[in-house]
């Protein structure tokens, strides 16, 4: 880090990085009002997917709708490149279900480069940032490109990714690179390491690329997406692109015996690395030795897109030597001739501990600068992009001295799994899970927009078309919603038009009734006509009301008494070894994570029931004593 006289500022925030959270920030920022900056090694990948082509599946789907009811990009860009749309879970309970599509990885990337070259207030700029520059007081005072020159600005948000003193090991094979193909970025952990920042180290992993031209995909199942291919983005009502099918094989015990022969030379479990891996998406060398009473593991094989030979084989991320690679292709239904286009790869890399940030994702150590994306220990497309979104909301706002947006556990995952992070740390790269959140069946993908868009239209991140069509949106909902409450029909009605019914003689509502399964649009619009003129997304979301209301007002109940705890502020400089009653314990987990509010204190692990009442009479006893600002 190196300080330098201001000269002329040319940015108010400048971003680093052009992957998923980069491009949210981005455009955040610029949507505000911010002057913004965005440096990226190449400006061709910018909106790169890293790994598989898809983006969204469970709890990574509510994501992806929470980032476009903020008016972020991805559900957007997602919608124009999606070659296959299928809503997973769908015949589960609508908290769990899953919008996931797999993309046209070029459609996306050109898509992506789109919307930000025409986002006003932002510049793009290819090339690499070396270190950051500290003002006064150590806050940010802008970045230095690597040559030398620098540029001056209020905010800096990083979000390199697995750039940071990325290592890529295939069998005992170690290359330094961010990703393939791209360079590793050894500059900016060593300006973190100097500023004192805690750094981790993780890995994650990537298939093989085959050649779909050398798989023999008659012998193979396919996998159609769904007939009616449901839009991410609440703008849009419907899918244009061209769809596909993917297709479906799996493992068997011949490769498992060459995985398990092998196992020495992969360089997860060679010892070659140190870093903790997602357990959630494991290597398929970690799949055979953890479930070692499965004979068969599935394999999904994904186009990377309509003009593009390359087939992703979800399922078999590894990091073999490639001769094994190869042995063990053979081995799978369909795959016994594939080429292919490039070996499977672990990646080693630095993670910041996302203890150190603020719930805005500005860090505690120095001022101004923001961290998001992959860089927090999280991993995914949509973990990333969601964090950039508040990041870049946050530095733009603060530029402007506007209050912060701080999305909480109540109102979105977005909320939880900034918590999360900012409270809990991240051991392992952590994933979106619907079962992370405790209001799950309130935080759903088809509500998203009721959750979020009235804040985001108030913190001036929503552009024009978006503010008109919540708007519009949520009169219809009103009207259909006094519509199916107004409609009224007797025990014997409901039966004449063959809806099962206890004869209690109790009237109930059209909404009543809906709230009974098997009953939906076309039951109802037998008895009133005008019901089947309810528009299809209004219609679903009433239908998911009223079957859950009972458990919606109890959570509604539980969100406010969870608002009453979180909103309790704790002083920045507590001192935790002034606290009587708290365990070492608790008192070291305290420490580590200063949480700025009472409720995020109670969610760091190891914080018992008993310390967060000490901490609680504390504060409050603390606050009557201090004297009143003058
Ligand atoms: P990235 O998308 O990595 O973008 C980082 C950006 O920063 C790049 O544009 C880079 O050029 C730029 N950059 C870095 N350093 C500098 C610098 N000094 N100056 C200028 N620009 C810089 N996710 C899953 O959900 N499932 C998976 O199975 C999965 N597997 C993965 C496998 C691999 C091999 C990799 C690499 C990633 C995988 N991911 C997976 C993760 C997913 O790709 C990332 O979580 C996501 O892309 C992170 O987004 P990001 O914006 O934080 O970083």
């Amino acid at each position: 880090m190196s300080y330098k006289a201001s000269t002329e500022k040319a940015f108010d925030v400048v971003v680093i990085g052009g992957g998923h959270a980069g491009c949210e920030a981005a455009a955040a920022s610029a949507r505000i009002g911010a002057k913004t900056l965005l440096v990226t090694h190449k400006l061709e990948t910018i909106g790169e997917m890293s790994c598989n082509p898809a983006i969204g599946g469970l709890a990574k789907g509510t994501l992806v709708r929470e980032i476009d009811a903020l008016d972020g990009l991805m559900g957007r860009v997602a919608d124009e490149a999606g070659i296959q749309f299928r809503v997973l879970n769908r015949s589960k309970g609508p908290a769990v279900r899953g919008p996931r599509a797999q993309q046209d990885r070029a459609i996306y990337r050109a898509a992506m480069q789109r919307e930000l070259a025409n986002q006003e207030n932002l510049k793009l700029r290819a090339d690499e940032i070396e270190d950051i520059i500290l003002g006064p007081g150590s806050q940010v005072g802008g970045v230095i490109v690597a040559g030398g020159e620098n540029i001056l600005a209020d905010r800096v948000i990083l979000t390199t990714g697995t750039f940071l003193n990325g290592v890529i090991h295939i069998g005992t094979k170690r290359i330094s690179a961010g990703r393939a193909g791209d360079p590793a970025t050894s500059g900016l952990s060593e300006t973190l390491k100097r500023g004192k920042f805690k750094l981790g180290r993780l890995k994650t992993g990537t298939p093989p690329r085959l050649d779909s031209r050398s798989i023999d995909f008659g012998c193979l199942e396919s996998q159609p997406g769904d007939d009616s291919p449901q839009p991410f983005s609440f703008l849009n009502d419907s899918i244009y692109q061209q769809q596909i099918e993917c297709f479906i094989t799996s493992t068997n015990e011949t490769g498992h015996e060459i995985i398990r022969k092998n196992l020495k030379k992969s360089a997860m479990f060679s010892g070659n690395i140190s870093g903790a891996g997602p357990r959630y998406c494991p290597s398929i060398e970690d799949k055979v030795l953890r479930f070692s009473d499965k004979s068969s593991h599935q394999i999904f094989l994904e186009p990377e897109g309509l003009n593009d030979h390359t087939i992703y084989p979800n399922g078999i991320s590894t990091s073999l030597p490639e001769e094994i690679q190869l042995k063990l292709l053979k081995t799978i239904p369909g795959l016994e001739q594939a080429n292919v286009i490039r070996p499977g790869y672990a990646i080693e890399y630095d993670y910041v501990d996302p203890r150190q940030l603020f719930p805005s994702l500005e860090t505690k150590l120095i001022p101004g600068l923001y961290l998001a994306g992959q860089i927090n220990g999280t991993t995914g497309y949509e973990e990333a992009g969601a964090q950039g979104l508040v990041a870049g909301m946050n530095a733009a706002l603060a530029v402007a001295g506007k209050a912060e947006f701080v999305p909480n556990r109540g109102d979105s995952f977005i909320g939880v799994m900034i918590d999360d992070l900012t409270t809990q740390g991240a051991s392992e790269p952590y994933r979106m899970f619907s079962s992370r959140s405790e209001y799950r069946i309130h935080l759903r993908p088809d509500n998203a927009d009721q959750r979020l868009t009235a804040s985001g239209i108030s913190f001036g991140c929503v552009g024009k078309t978006r503010c008109e069509r919540f708007k519009i949106k949520k009169i219809n909902l009103e009207a259909a919603r006094n519509l199916l409450t107004k409609l009224k029909a007797t025990p014997s009605q409901l039966t004449r038009h063959g809806i099962k019914i206890k004869q209690d003689g109790v009237i109930r509502s059209a909404y009543d009734i809906l709230a009974f399964p098997d009953i939906g649009n076309e039951a109802l619009s037998l008895i009133w006509p005008n019901v089947g003129e309810i528009k299809r997304d209004i219609f679903e979301q009433l239908e998911i009301e009223a079957r859950y209301s009972h458990y919606l007002e109890r959570q509604a109940a539980d969100i406010e008494a969870f608002k009453r705890d979180e909103s309790l502020m704790l002083p920045t400089c507590l001192d935790y070894d002034k606290i009587g009653g708290l365990s070492a314990e608790a008192r070291g987990k305290l420490r580590a994570a200063s949480p700025i509010t009472l409720g995020a204190a109670s969610r760091i692990a190891g914080v018992t029931p008993a310390a967060i009442i000490a901490l609680l009479r504390y504060v409050k006893k603390s606050s009557k004593t201090a004297p009143h600002p003058t």
